[in-house]
C-alpha cells in the first residue's frame, strides 16, 4: 500500500483506553470515515489493490459493512454481509467459534455467494483471528473461494495471522 495515503489514514484514527471493557485499547475509525478525504483516499488505495483480482467483497459485521460496501461499488462487484447469528433471514448457514470469554456465532446467506466466486473478506481489526476464520469457513460453506482477508489494523500481539495460517492475510496498519 502506497505510503503517503496510509499516513494519511493513520493520522485519522483514534485509541481509546479501557474501551470497551478495563484493559483494552480500542481502536476507533470512526474520524477516518467521518473524514471525506481519508476515506475516499482509502477505498480508491483498496480498490486499486484488488482490481480484476476479486469477484464479491464481503464484509464482517458492523465495521467490515462500512469499509466492503463502498469498495464493492468501487469494484464493480457485489458485497456479501457476513452477520452475528439471528440478524439475516434464512437459509444461512454459520459458524460457531470461541471468544475469550464464552462463544459467537456468524450467519451468512449462502445465496449471496456464487459458486466458485473469489471473495476478498473485509474488517476494520483484525485481534485472536476467531471472527475471521469463522468468515474463510463460511465463504468456502456458501461455495465460495476466500481470496483473503484484509484489515485496517493488525493488533500483531493478538496472533490472528498464526490462527489463521494458510489464509492470506493483508494489512493497512500493524500494531
Ligand atoms: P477477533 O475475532 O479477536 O480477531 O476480533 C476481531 C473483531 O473484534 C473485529 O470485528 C473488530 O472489530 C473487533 N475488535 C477486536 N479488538 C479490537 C480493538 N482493539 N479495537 C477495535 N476493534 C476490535
Amino acid at each position: 500500500f502506497p505510503e503517503e495515503t496510509v499516513s494519511l489514514v493513520q493520522a485519522r484514527l483514534r485509541e481509546v483506553q479501557d474501551f470497551p471493557a478495563p484493559g483494552v485499547l480500542f481502536r476507533d475509525i470512526t474520524p477516518l470515515i467521518a473524514d471525506s478525504e481519508g476515506f475516499g483516499a482509502l477505498i480508491d488505495m483498496l480498490a486499486d489493490r484488488y482490481r480484476g483480482k476479486v469477484d464479491a467483497v464481503a464484509g464482517l459485521e458492523s465495521r467490515g459493512f462500512i469499509l466492503a460496501a463502498p469498495l464493492a461499488i468501487a469494484l464493480g462487484v457485489g458485497m456479501v454481509t457476513i452477520r452475528k447469528a439471528g440478524r439475516l433471514p434464512g437459509p444461512v448457514v454459520g459458524v460457531d467459534y470461541d471468544l475469550e470469554y464464552g462463544s459467537a456465532r456468524m450467519e451468512v446467506q449462502p445465496f449471496t455467494v456464487e459458486d466458485g466466486q473469489r471473495v476478498l473478506i473485509l474488517d476494520d481489526v483484525l485481534a485472536t483471528g476467531g471472527t475471521a476464520n469463522a468468515a474463510f469457513n463460511l465463504v468456502e460453506q456458501a461455495g465460495g473461494v476466500p481470496v483473503g482477508l484484509c484489515v485496517l489494523i493488525e493488533l500483531v500481539d493478538l496472533g490472528g495471522r498464526s490462527a489463521l495460517d494458510g489464509r492470506e492475510i493483508e494489512a493497512i496498519l500493524s500494531y
